[in-house]
């Protein structure tokens, strides 16, 4: 999930709450390499394991998505582990926000991490898709994630009542069809285009030969992939 800029500058404040003043906060800055990861955690009873195995997934992960898709991208992210939060995950501004209680009721979902990092790295700064942005990151889900698999994250069977526009795992299994059947390098392209503002309707027909409805109906009739999770 994108955060918005409200809930963005309200966080980016609430961040720059000097640490000393809330006791519970215990802040890490873990460096591999070209990349930093700095975790606030405000839950005192988080589990250590989940919480070492986000930090696993991100220096696995977001250097995967970088080399991919964005050498530029940050090199420096937060994670910010916040009991007061309700939705699962959300990212804006280098910062990815989780929630801990979901986290603990779902202790597999590792690859939150894996979607939320890719907010960082796509940096879309113009208008573009909102389903389409959802749908790049669970396609990286897939993709890139270390613990699918176990967590038993699936991108649902095509049904008729789907639409491209449903964005995240719905979004990401068109563009894994439209990657194997049309155009292999699509996700590649529709990224940089939705980075460097020029994604316009029209780069569906000019990447891929049909219109985005166009190649949903073609989709659509002939749904079929072979899948594989890790
Ligand atoms: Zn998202």
């Amino acid at each position: 999930m994108r955060l918005s800029l409200t809930a963005l500058m309200l966080q980016i404040f609430f961040l720059s709450v000097p640490m000393m003043t809330r006791a519970a906060v215990v802040r890490d800055t873990i460096t591999h390499g070209d990349y930093t990861l700095i975790v606030v955690n405000n839950a005192p009873d988080f589990s250590p394991e989940t919480r070492q195995r986000l930090i696993d997934a991100f220096f696995i992960v977001y250097p995967e998505e970088a080399t991919r898709f964005n050498k530029n991208t940050l090199r420096q992210v937060t994670f910010f582990i916040d009991p007061t939060y309700t939705g699962v995950a959300e990212t804006g501004n280098g910062v990815s926000r989780f929630n801990p209680k979901w986290l603990k009721d779902h202790p597999e979902d590792i690859d939150v991490v894996t979607h939320e990092v890719m907010h960082i790295v796509q940096d879309y700064r113009h208008d573009g898709p909102g389903w389409l942005t959802e749908g790049i990151a669970d396609y990286v889900r897939y993709v890139y994630g270390v613990n699918n698999l176990k967590s038993n994250w699936k991108l649902p069977p095509y049904r008729p009542n789907q639409s491209y526009t449903n964005a995240y795992r719905v979004t990401a299994r068109f563009l894994l069809w439209i990657e194997k059947n049309k155009d292999q390098h699509i996700v590649d392209q529709m990224d940089a285009a939705m980075r460097d503002g020029t994604y316009t309707d029209s780069l569906w027909t000019k990447l891929a030969g049909s219109t985005v409805d166009g190649l949903w109906q073609q989709y659509a009739n002939s749904p079929a992939l072979e899948l594989s999770y890790k």
